[in-house]
């Protein structure tokens, strides 16, 4: 929650701020996100306007997550760039329930949750596929190997597939042939 009393409601007046706050959880996605209490940095820019306020900013903030390719962690960092209008609640108890202007934000009398904000920026600037290098060639379909810390990784006799398929015939005595 941001106050924004000091701003006042001049349309015009502009205030900076510069706030470091923990992170929210599951601030991110599954497998790549800001671990929760880690800072978040937010350099904003306060703006009123005639409807409300206009805030513009960055958040920037560490990240955490896996590789999605060989499961090894990852560490990244994210700046997510955001801009949201705030719009004055005056008028509270006429708001027609929560069906009427629902992706609207709103002051809250003089504070604004730039949480919800926060968090769409970030998810939308986070890579959906992290991984731990950019050509990682993952995990060994055999036994499960890390490639990358083993790049002459090999099996010394991979079962050919035609052979597999006879091997199996023969181990199930139930429906051989008599
Ligand atoms: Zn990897
Ligand atoms: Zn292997």
């Amino acid at each position: 929650m941001l106050d924004t009393r000091e701003l006042g409601r001049r349309p015009g007046s502009q205030r900076e701020v510069e706030q470091t706050v923990p992170a929210p959880a599951d601030l991110g996605i599954e497998v790549l996100a800001v671990p929760e209490g880690s800072p978040v940095v937010l350099d904003l820019r306060l703006e009123a306007v005639m409807e409300g306020v206009l805030v513009t900013g960055t958040a920037t903030a560490g990240l955490a997550g896996e590789c999605v390719r060989c499961l090894d962690a990852v560490t990244d960092e994210v700046e997510a760039r955001f801009q949201e209008l705030y719009v004055y609640d005056d008028d509270g108890d006429s708001r027609q329930g929560d069906d009427q202007d629902d992706d609207v934000s709103r002051l809250e009398r003089d504070l604004l949750d730039l949480e919800p904000v926060l968090r769409d920026a970030v998810v939308l600037a986070l890579p959906f596929q992290p991984l731990c290098e950019e050509d990682c060639p993952g995990l060994c379909t055999e036994c499960g190997a890390r490639l990358a810390d083993d790049p002459d990784h090999g099996h010394e006799d991979p079962v050919d597939p035609r052979w597999a398929g006879l091997a199996a015939l023969r181990q199930d005595p139930g429906d051989a042939p008599a």
